[in-house]
């Protein structure tokens, strides 16, 4: 898909409710005339569908898809989470669920530290991975992914952020959590940050 000599308004309708991975989006997607929307936005209600995949892949395409279908329009969706080699690859798509359907940001952080209380720094390898899936008009998708590989650390620190931030040290900023990064930073070395810069490429083309 060509994004540089289209004159027309392109309407882009975003599977998330979370302002600020739409931010993100706008500003790394920022095409002549391309426009992007919340439900929200758009004034039209969005039964989010059930994320039954079990690769970010399966449940990145499930949310595009049905907001390509329910919105009529391309759409764009991502599904992201932690992998943690010591726990082969755990919580992975569980990632939000990891202690229980309803847990909160602490209630995960504190079972990945109970999971991992025995198991030494050399072996606390980690990577949270983004998948992106964006469906044009004609319902072709684009698949782009990002990674950022880091360690697990033995205790929360940061404030910023959300869900694993503060347990996560990315490889690229020694001694700092997620959670201690400024935005900017974050997204620069994120996997939401690399993921969207793939899909930058190849929707360039
Ligand atoms: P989502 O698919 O991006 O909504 O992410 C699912 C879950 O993965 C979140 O609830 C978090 O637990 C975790 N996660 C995804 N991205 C991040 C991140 O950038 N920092 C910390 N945790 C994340």
């Amino acid at each position: 898909m060509s994004t540089t000599h289209d004159e027309r308004e392109i309407r882009v309708a975003v599977a998330t409710s979370n302002m600020g991975k739409l931010a993100e989006i706008r500003a790394a997607l920022d095409f002549e005339g391309w426009r992007f929307y919340t439900a929200d936005e758009l004034g039209l209600p969005w039964p989010e569908p059930e994320e039954t995949g079990e690769t970010f892949e399966e449940n990145a395409r499930i949310k595009a898809t049905f907001a390509h279908e329910h919105f009529g329009m391309p759409a764009l969706a991502d599904d992201s989470g932690l992998e943690v080699d010591a726990l082969d690859g755990e919580p992975g798509v569980r990632s939000s669920r990891y202690a229980g359907p309803c847990a909160s940001d602490e209630e995960n952080n504190r079972r990945l530290l109970l999971a991992l209380q025995d198991v030494p720094d050399a072996e606390r390898t980690a990577r949270f991975r983004c998948t992106m899936v964006f469906v044009d008009e004609s319902g072709c998708e684009i698949i782009a992914t990002g990674t950022c590989e880091g360690r697990i650390g033995f205790e929360p620190k940061g404030e910023g952020g959300f869900g694993y931030d503060p347990l996560f040290l990315p490889d690229a900023t020694p001694g700092r959590t997620m959670a201690e990064l400024a935005m900017a930073e974050k997204n620069a070395i994120g996997h939401r940050g690399a993921a969207l810069r793939a899909l930058r490429a190849a929707l360039e083309g």
